[in-house]
């Protein structure tokens, strides 16, 4: 086992990775940025090391200066926890040529998935149901008419190399479909250095229903279970849950064999997420595997029992899974929140500075992954997520409850907060009742907003 980790991150992620490795008894150490100073990582690691300027680019994403650290400190492996270089297939191999455990798949399954076109010509070849669309790349405005008028429109234009939903167009006619081709290519240039695109049929009110593996480095693949996270703006999750509303037994296992058949497809090891997305008749599709730890891991944990950063460490040192398919089960039910530092009101604009008046919410079956602390001053360089607050109950409707009770108590002040929009959000009839998709919150907007009263 790994005497001493680095974790190449910040915040409630690097937190988390922190007390998982002290309670494995593995020394931590921290990197930070200057304006990082006096973040929580920091001060919990056994060690930190500045490694330099507040801009990503001059720290959390120089590999050279992250790679110096961990040798100079003489950690044995590194934790990318997610975002940042979680994906970057680069650095996974700075690390394996370093001698440097990555802890995450092989170099080569980073790249081979990053590529979504290619990813999913893959999963065509495993016989993994995909949306319907181009077999890989597109390369002329003629190609997508063609595939367009074959599958239908609506349809989407992706970037080969997308993430964060940058790179994408909805196209409901061809008279637009240039444009957006045009336009996709340009912006997935400027943010991906790639402007390779694809083309999928536009799934109308689809749910995301994703599938966490587990894969040791002895071929050993398991899934647990799906998680919903269809309350998403602008492609971004606002609340995940597990198990999703509505599956059956069935579906799941249906589901997770074609996740387990995807993830061995490419020789998967570590932790990986399947992403599909359901329409209205449970049709479902790959749409995407990310191949790190996510945000929403925390849902699964809870309604398996399973410290997932804990197995990643230890399918990263060699060893094999603790459980078998068989020995897994869905428990319970378990919704997470993201508190985020925005304004709903002004457009979720993002919002820094100092915090003041802090309360976290408590009591049982509540955990909460954070970074933050009373006077933390919330740079603006960064993510804007502040805390993910998760409960857990014996059914939905007790987690409901609870997640519904904590973020009543939750207070923090000093600066703009989505928590009254999450109060509101869980408070919905549509959320209460599981019934929604991915576009519910950018359609409801304006009535989540009236809905209530603000709370106090
Ligand atoms: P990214 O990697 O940029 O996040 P994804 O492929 O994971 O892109 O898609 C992000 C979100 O966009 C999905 O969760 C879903 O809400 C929506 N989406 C993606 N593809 C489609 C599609 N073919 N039809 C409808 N919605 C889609």
């Amino acid at each position: 086992m790994f005497q001493r980790i680095l974790i190449a991150n910040r915040g409630e992620i690097a937190v988390r990775i922190i007390r998982a490795c002290r309670e494995m008894g593995i020394e931590t150490v921290a990197v930070y940025s200057q304006a990082d100073k006096e973040a929580l990582h920091v001060k919990m690691a056994d060690q930190a090391i500045c490694i330099g300027g507040p801009l990503p680019k001059d720290s959390y994403l120089h590999m050279e200066n992250i790679i110096s650290a961990a040798i100079g400190s003489g950690a044995q492996a590194i934790h990318p926890g997610f975002g940042f270089l979680s994906e970057n297939t680069k650095f996974a191999r700075i690390c394996e040529s370093c001698n440097i455990k990555f802890i995450g798949p092989d170099a080569s399954i980073i790249e081979k998935m990053g590529d979504k076109a290619r990813a999913r010509e893959m999963m065509i070849k495993a016989g993994v149901p995909v949306v319907p669309g181009s077999n890989g790349v597109v390369e002329s405005i003629d190609m997508a008419k063609d595939i367009a008028r074959d599958i239908g429109y609506p349809v989407m234009i992706k970037a080969s190399s997308g993430g964060g939903g940058r790179g994408m167009r909805l196209v409901w006619e061809e008279a637009e479909l240039g444009k957006a081709f045009s336009s996709a290519r340009a912006e997935s240039k400027g943010a991906f250095g790639d402007d390779s695109v694809y083309i999928e049929k536009y799934i109308e009110r689809p749910r995301h229903i994703e599938f966490q593996i587990m894969a040791d480095e002895h071929g050993r693949v398991v899934h647990l279970g799906e998680r919903d996270c269809s309350l998403q703006r602008r492609h971004q999750k606002m609340i995940e849950e597990s198990p999703a509303p509505g599956i059956s037994n069935d579906l799941r296992d249906r589901m997770g064999n074609h996740a387990i058949k995807a993830a061995k497809a490419v020789n998967y090891s570590n932790a990986g997420t399947i992403e599909f997305i359901m329409d209205q008749d449970d049709n479902y599709y790959f749409i995407e595997m990310n191949t790190r730890i996510q945000v929403e891991h925390p849902v699964t944990e809870m309604v398996t029992g399973i410290d997932l950063i804990k197995e990643q460490i230890n399918i990263a040192a060699g060893k094999e899974l603790s459980f078998k398919q068989d020995d897994t089960e869905i428990q319970g039910h378990a919704i997470e929140c993201r508190i985020n530092a925005e304004n709903p009101e002004f457009n979720f604009r993002p919002c820094a500075g100092s915090i003041s008046g802090l309360h976290i919410p408590g009591g049982r079956n509540i955990r909460i992954e954070t970074a933050i602390y009373d006077s933390y001053c919330v740079p603006h360089v960064y993510d804007s997520m502040l805390m993910k607050i998760i409960a857990y109950g014996d059914n939905r409707q007790e987690a409901l409850n609870l997640i519904r009770r904590a973020l009543a108590e939750l207070q923090i002040g000093g600066i703009d907060t989505n928590i009254d929009f999450q109060y509101k959000l869980v408070h919905t009839h549509e959320f209460e009742k599981g019934d929604f998709d991915t576009g519910f919150i950018e359609r409801e907007f304006d009535s989540i907003m009236t809905s209530m009263e603000v709370i106090s």
